[in-house]
């Protein structure tokens, strides 16, 4: 393989970043990433970024930062069409007070990863676009704490309740539910009395149980747990259109809400669908091989939730979330540079470890997974929330290596000691 050989990586998120800090640098090959943002956030926090109870300024990798640390190069910019042929990803510009700051302009490959995740599906619901928040990328969880932090004040000023509605009651709703009732007790705790009463959540899902890719005890307890906490489940109900001011629901109830976000379903990014001649899944993901290359292209890869892998045995499949995005950046770390060296590389095996939910500080749940730690089982309370923080250590550790992924946790320890526990400003 030569130096000149260019793999250019669209999307520095759980797997896309987790890459380009292991192969940057270390084989020879010349190695870009392109990204929206100007910085990563680890995507299962994000809705702690939303609530603020986490700044995003302490949890997030700057790019400029870790691309000069780990030896590959960053083009700021959102990919907006790839051309198979000429082999380029096109960028839009980036504008800033409506003029481009910087233009937009084309970035040539050898090597495409595609590693742009996913997000919110609303399945054409009337006027969920129009009205409804998501919390998909940094940005969006920053701008949701923004208007979140200017409703409540406004709420408080006219002496009212505050509503956040929720649907889907998958994990990002319902750790984004959590979160923003821990967020009202740490407000409250700063002499805001009543404030926990005056703050209504309400969480909205179609299916009869939250959850559902977790065992249906989870489900149960979960619901139970939140309803405690104070949050209004609504289950077996479609949300039938979005206003101003409400979800509609297929039962004929409406559920008001001054913020009303929309957490459900999953698609790719509409960028794969500029790809000329490669196949894609229903949910618009590229169909990759077991060894991660297109099955049409292989000088494209896909990685992580934009990626929808097909192996010999159809029954396999791999879910979208950040556990399977690791373990296929761990696979192409280690089989990449070969492949593009023209060798051959064993199949990628999905393994599963498991699933954790977070209820903020209050609790948490998991799954040990079929391959997982004692063949399966759950974990429950410190256990569990343990085992959430540690799989964000985890991706730190391999972002920043051990020592400095070390000392970053410990800076997140000393933190929380000193500074307030939620973004009050
Ligand atoms: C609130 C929340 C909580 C979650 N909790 C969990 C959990 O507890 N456990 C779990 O396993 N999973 C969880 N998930 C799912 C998990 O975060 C995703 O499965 C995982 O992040 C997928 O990783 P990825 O690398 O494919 O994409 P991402 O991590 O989403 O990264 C995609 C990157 O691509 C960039 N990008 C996208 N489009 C473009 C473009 N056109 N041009 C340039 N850049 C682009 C984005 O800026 C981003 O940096 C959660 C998700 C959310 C939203």
């Amino acid at each position: 393989m030569n130096r000149d050989h260019h793999l250019v990586i669209v999307g520095g998120g759980v797997a896309g970043l987790d890459i380009a800090s292991r192969i940057g640098g270390r084989d020879a090959l010349r190695v870009t990433l392109i990204d929206r943002e100007p910085a990563h956030i680890w995507k299962p926090m994000l809705h702690t970024i939303a609530a603020g109870t986490q700044s995003s300024s302490f949890q997030q990798t700057s790019f400029v930062g870790q691309a000069r640390e780990r030896g590959f190069a960053y083009q700021p910019g959102e990919a907006i069409g790839i051309d198979r042929k000429q082999r380029e990803v096109r960028l839009g510009p980036i504008v800033a007070d409506g003029r481009d700051i910087v233009p937009a302009r084309s970035v040539s490959y050898d090597t495409l990863v595609l590693a742009v995740g996913s997000e919110a599906n609303d399945f054409g619901t009337p006027g969920a676009g129009r009205h409804c928040l998501t919390i998909n990328s940094r940005g969006q969880a920053i701008a949701f704490n923004d208007r979140m932090r200017i409703e409540l004040l406004h709420a408080l000023a006219q002496d009212r309740t505050f509503g956040v509605a929720i649907v889907g009651g998958g994990a990002t709703g319902v750790e984004l539910a959590a979160e923003i009732v821990q967020l009202a007790e740490i407000v409250q705790g700063y002499g805001i009395s009543g404030l926990r009463e005056r703050v209504r959540i309400s969480l909205i899902d179609t299916g009869d149980r939250l959850l559902r890719a977790f065992p249906e005890r989870i489900s149960h307890a979960v619901a139970a747990r939140l309803r405690e906490m104070g949050v209004e489940v609504n289950l077996s109900v479609k949300v039938v259109s979005v206003d101003e001011e409400a979800f509609n629901l297929s039962d004929g109830k409406i559920v008001r809400a001054e913020m009303k976000v929309w957490a459900a379903g999953v698609r790719a990014p509409g960028l794969l669908s500029t790809i000329e001649g490669i196949q894609l899944s229903k949910l618009g993901q590229i169909v990759v091989g077991d060894d991660l290359r297109s099955v049409d292209d292989r000088s494209i890869v896909g990685v992580g939730d934009c990626a929808s892998p097909r192996f010999a045995d159809a029954s396999i499949l791999v879910p979208t979330t950040a556990q399977a995005a690791s373990q296929e950046a761990d696979y192409l770390v280690r089989h990449l540079p070969t492949l593009i060296a023209g060798g051959t590389a064993p199949a990628f095996q999905y393994r599963d470890f498991g699933s954790l939910v977070s209820l903020g500080g209050y609790d948490a749940y998991g799954t040990l997974g079929r391959i997982g730690l004692f063949g399966g089982g759950f974990l429950k309370g410190r256990v569990a929330q343990l085992g959430h923080a540690l799989l964000y250590r985890r991706h730190q550790a391999r972002l920043h290596g051990m020592g400095r992924g070390s000392l970053l946790w410990l800076a997140d320890v000393l933190n929380a000691r000193v500074r307030p526990r939620a973004r009050l400003s």
